[in-house]
């Protein structure tokens, strides 16, 4: 892998955590963007080579809401940048982690994705993602 590409906080309201992380980080957000699969809006800022992804839940259904619902919100996953998501979804199965869909699917902000399952990763759960 080769360096942590984002990380993933949910929370409540996107609009509400823009104010208050473009404040934080002194920077705007350069992307929004609706996750229809993962029933999500995204808000993306950058600060040097670093980004943080702000996810909200659209839906009861949405894994955003089930997290928020469970331990409220905070950091969700960290994302690491691949080259070949498909070579490192064989790799981590070969060496026994558990991931949450086999075939990657289409994330925010142009991303091929992955998702290791927390129980695989003390506790985190890892998002992997090529940029397509
Ligand atoms: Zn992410």
């Amino acid at each position: 892998m080769n360096k942590v590409e984002h990380i993933g906080i949910a929370v409540n309201s996107v609009s509400q955590a823009a104010d208050i992380y473009q404040k934080l980080l002194n920077t705007q957000v350069y992307k929004t963007e609706i996750v229809e699969s993962e029933g999500v809006l995204t808000a993306f800022l950058q600060t040097g080579p670093n980004k943080i992804e702000l996810l909200q839940a659209l839906n009861d259904d949405s894994p955003i809401a089930k997290f928020i619902t469970k331990k409220g919100e905070g950091i969700h996953h960290i994302a690491f940048e691949v080259d070949d998501i498909v070579a490192e979804i064989q790799r981590l199965k070969n060496e026994g982690f558990v991931l949450l869909n086999d075939v990657p699917k289409h994330g925010a902000d142009n991303k091929l994705v992955c998702f290791v399952h927390p129980k695989s990763a003390n506790g985190v759960l890892i998002e992997l993602c090529q940029r397509i």
